[in-house]
């Protein structure tokens, strides 16, 4: 494999509802009761009784009865004055106008009229003062929301609404609207069957996928294909972003798989289908969440939980998709859980003709189009970006008024989208390519070629998302659970087979091998402190061989030797490495015309078979009579 150190761009996530708007609207609409309904200035004189009017005068007036000793108690405010009557029924409460007068107070005084100040809190004060805080509680939440979650989808007022976020419809997607990917879509058929006739399966005890894990790359149908197994069964599919699962109140995205699975199970059968599920399921062991660690995994628990809830002849199958598999926690991969892998990948020259003719029904095309083209120049490109370049071109003729899409409407519309892509790296340069081939290639022949080492099923260059760029299947025969000691070696060969063939053939190697060699020293590394295979320390084992270790990609500390047996390790790794590397070297220069074939092969099909990989090493061999050294397929 050949990988691409930059890492991998995700979905945009749609935008969630402002519920800033709401809440502004609701915070002025309560204070708005709340005027209306408070009673009006009856606070400032106590309790207002059964039988009490209010009255606005003048201010002559007002001070007309004051002097006639009509007025028991004055109030004095910024603006307004208030008097309560004397002896009346009803008490009238009067108000009057403040006016610049300074004989006021000698007359109240005169009168004996007891008199005080008070606040006029008028509507605008009162209403800062309310709004005041629910601004910020606001600012809080924007600020919490924005940093512990960037997928908020649902709204905050959201603790009931799950049933809004799951989307629930009959779709009447076929296989047939999917092109190419025929491995993948042979793989689900048997989904199909089961959903179809589920009895059938039950009378005989038949033991059917729970989950099935699509993986595969951006834009690639992995939802088209879920969307079709529920056609092609014509079941209900229900769906969910598993970013939405995720929300800021521990619990929820716990209720809303409950609910998910609720509303699945009562119309099943039918199909579930969880988009990004890395979202959720991402490896407890990676830990690298600030906040909302507990929220997922109380809702990965869920998950897991409803799963094995149901009996596995209960006809609800999840399917869920991912481009990141090597995240997903250990637990979602166990049996009867998403025990089922299936490959969605980017599509080859032959796939991207057939992705093309599937969106090109309904385009009227001008004859200067030619399919054949699109497709070697879409290389690397998804299914999505292929439908969006047929769309982009179409409207591009629709601009210009034209009755059909020519030839340079799909030329500028490749490139607008190329260069969209291009900054996500998931397109190579032809430089790149040809790095990459060559590389590949060595994989290749050392697979063939090494003893002890996995068949090569397959090489490619395009780029898998992923990370990688290109790769290079191996088959193991069988089910391997014991590794010998020469497999081991093999499976380094193999490993440097990718590096050699840059060095060997190109002017200058690249970054490109890093996770092979990664994976190299790991093997050399784990046949001393584990496996007790070399002389560094015989049978003695230097670390704590536990799955905890396994998993966690050494977990630490648990190392048990001296630094002068650091030293030694190391050495003898590097040792070893240099070793095989030059053996993989000469192996390669002894076979070079056999990789400028391979290589060139890829150059011109992205993907060659491996049975055709045979054929060239077979055919080199003959025509430079060298004995054969490619491994017979009995003894591999
Ligand atoms: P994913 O779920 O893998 O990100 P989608 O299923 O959402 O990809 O694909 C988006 C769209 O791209 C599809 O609706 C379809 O129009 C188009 N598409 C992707 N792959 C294919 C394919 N193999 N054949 C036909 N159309 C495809
Ligand atoms: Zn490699």
């Amino acid at each position: 494999m050949i990988n691409n150190n930059n890492t991998n761009n995700k979905k945009p996530t749609p935008n969630p509802r402002n519920p800033i708007l709401i809440f502004l609207a609701l915070g002025i609409a309560g204070i708005f009761l709340f005027k209306l309904f408070s009673p009006d200035d009856s606070s400032l004189f106590g309790r207002l009784g059964g039988n009490s009017i209010s009255q606005t005068i003048e201010y002559s007036e007002f001070k007309q009865l004051i002097k006639s000793g009509q007025i028991q108690n004055v109030s004095i405010g910024q603006t307004l004055i208030k008097g309560v009557s004397k002896n009346t029924t009803p008490i009238i409460y009067y108000t009057t106008r403040k006016v610049q007068d300074q004989t006021l107070i000698p007359l109240l005084e005169e009168q004996r009229v007891k008199y005080s100040g008070f606040s006029e809190q008028n509507f605008f004060t009162d209403m800062i003062g309310w709004l005041m805080p629910v601004f910020i509680i606001m600012a809080i939440w924007i600020f919490l929301t924005s940093r512990m979650q960037k997928n908020m989808s649902g709204g905050m007022f959201g603790l009931g609404n799950a049933s809004k976020l799951i989307n629930a419809e009959r779709p009447n997607v076929r296989f047939d609207d999917m092109a190419g990917n025929k491995e993948a879509k042979e793989e689900v058929v048997e989904v199909v069957d089961f959903l179809k006739y589920p009895e059938r399966y039950a009378a005989i005890g038949a033991k059917i996928p729970k989950g099935v894990l699509l993986v595969g790359p951006p834009g690639t149908g992995k939802t088209l294909l879920a969307k079709a197994v529920a056609g092609e069964a014509n079941v209900p599919f229900f769906s969910m972003s598993g970013s939405s699962f995720i929300e800021m109140f521990v619990g929820l995205g716990a209720s809303r798989v409950r609910d998910l699975f609720d509303k699945a199970k009562k119309e099943a059968p039918s199909i579930i289908f969880i988009d990004e599920i890395d979202a959720i399921g991402k490896s407890r062991a990676a830990g690298s969440m600030v906040g909302g660690n507990d929220e997922r995994e109380q809702t990965l628990n869920q998950l897991l939980a409803e799963m094995d809830g149901f009996g596995s002849n209960a006809p609800v199958i999840v399917l869920a998709a991912t481009n990141r598999p090597e995240v997903l926690d250990p637990a979602l991969l166990r049996p009867g859980r998403f025990d089922r892998q299936v490959l969605v990948d980017a599509p080859d020259f032959k796939g991207r003709i057939e992705i093309l003719k599937v969106h090109i029904k309904g385009v009227k095309l001008a004859k200067d189009v030619d399919l054949n083209e699109i497709a070697k120049f879409t290389a690397g490109l998804a299914g999505a970006d292929l439908a969006n370049i047929i769309n982009e071109a179409a409207l591009l003729a629709g601009r210009e008024n034209q009755k059909e899409v020519s030839h340079k409407h799909f030329k500028e519309a490749m490139e607008r989208t190329m260069i969209g892509l291009e900054k996500k790296s998931r397109r190579l340069s032809m430089k790149e390519k040809r790095i990459v081939a060559y590389h590949e290639s060595g994989h290749a022949l050392m697979g063939e070629v090494t003893k002890g080492a996995h068949r090569v099923n397959k090489v490619s260059i395009i780029p898998r998302g992923m990370g990688a760029l290109g790769y290079t299947l191996h088959t193991p025969e069988e089910n391997r659970h014991l590794e010998q000691k020469h497999e081991m070696l093999a499976t380094i060969d193999v490993l440097l087979g990718g590096r050699g063939a840059e060095e060997v053939f190109l002017e200058e190697v690249s970054n490109g091998a890093s996770d092979d060699l990664r994976r190299a020293t790991g093997i050399l590394k784990n046949m001393i402190v584990y496996y007790g295979m070399t002389d560094v320390s015989g049978l003695m084992v230097l670390e704590d061989f536990t799955a905890r270790n396994r998993f966690l990609g050494g977990g630490g500390n648990t190392r048990e030797y001296s630094n002068e047996t650091a030293q030694k390790i190391d050495a003898y790794i590097q040792n070893k490495l240099e070793e095989h590397y030059t053996h993989v070297k000469q192996t390669l220069r002894d076979y070079k015309g056999a990789i400028e074939a391979m290589a060139n092969e890829l150059l011109d099909k992205e993907v060659i078979e491996g049975e055709r990989v045979r054929e060239i090493i077979i055919d080199f061999e003959k025509n430079n009579n060298m004995e054969s050294r490619l491994i017979p397929i009995e003894e591999a």
